[in-house]
Formats: C-alpha cells, sequence, structure tokens
C-alpha cells in the first residue's frame, strides 16, 4: 500500500460548498483519519434513496469503490444538512434518508464503517448514525 502510514476516510456529501469543511472537520476529528475522499452529488441521500437516476447511482458506488480500494478507507459518512438545494425537505425527512441510504450502501460494503452526518443550520455537524444518545435536542 502506498498509502499505509496515512489514513482515508470517504464521504458521500452534498456539492454545497457550506458542508465540505464542517464534515472532512468533523472526520478528522472523531476518527483516525488524515484525509477525506469526497463524493459529491447534489442531495446524494435523495438520489441513493429514490433510486430512479442509476447512472448517479452507479458513480457514486463507483467512486466509494476507488476510495475503499486505492485509498483503504475503512469509514464511509453519508452526509444531510440544512437548505441543501437539491434535497428540499426537513431535517427529519433527511435523517430517514442517511439511514436508509446506509443499510443500502451496507449490502454493498460489509467491511467498512458507515457515519451519518447531519450538518445542522449553523453548519455544525452531528452524527446520526449509528446512534448511541438520543436524537433529541439537535
Ligand atoms: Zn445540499
Amino acid at each position: 500500500m502506498t498509502y499505509n502510514t496515512k489514513h482515508f476516510a470517504t464521504a458521500v456529501n452534498c456539492i454545497d460548498g457550506r458542508v465540505q469543511l464542517p464534515v472532512i472537520e468533523y472526520l478528522k476529528s472523531n476518527y483516525d483519519v488524515d484525509y477525506v475522499d469526497m463524493i459529491t452529488e447534489t442531495g446524494p441521500i435523495k438520489i441513493i434513496t429514490e433510486n430512479v437516476d442509476s447512472s448517479k447511482i452507479e458513480r457514486i458506488k463507483r467512486l466509494i469503490d476507488l476510495s475503499i480500494v486505492k485509498h483503504g478507507s475503512k469509514h464511509v459518512a453519508v452526509v444531510g444538512h440544512h437548505d441543501c438545494a437539491g434535497n428540499s425537505v426537513e431535517k427529519e425527512t433527511q435523517i430517514e434518508q442517511i439511514e436508509a441510504s446506509i443499510h443500502i450502501l451496507k449490502q454493498v460494503y460489509e467491511e467498512v464503517e458507515f457515519i451519518g452526518i447531519w450538518v445542522d443550520e449553523t453548519f455544525q455537524p452531528h452524527k446520526v448514525y449509528p446512534l448511541k444518545t438520543s436524537v433529541m435536542g439537535l
């Protein structure tokens, strides 16, 4: 492995410029991660859960594959955020979409850890999957 001294994570994130650095910093702070491979779409959790645009879904999976195989990523974050132009539904619905997206992706990628992240109206990230504490009060 070329990258055996550095650890990569993967994020399936929105294209929104406001959520790139918060997600990278959250993953670097909370996991043993040096770099985050960013896979972006407009509202990827909507794309994955609606399961209509198979070319976009295949692209996301192809890039997750690359990040896992080439960079040895062991953590895949799936992200939703406040005020998403591509996915203008409420927080509760987005959190359901995050969980559902992870359940779909887990069937393909059994050996990585999935992390669901909600980025709130102040652009602070919150872990929503897996939940060890109540989601109340986020
Ligand atoms: Zn968005």
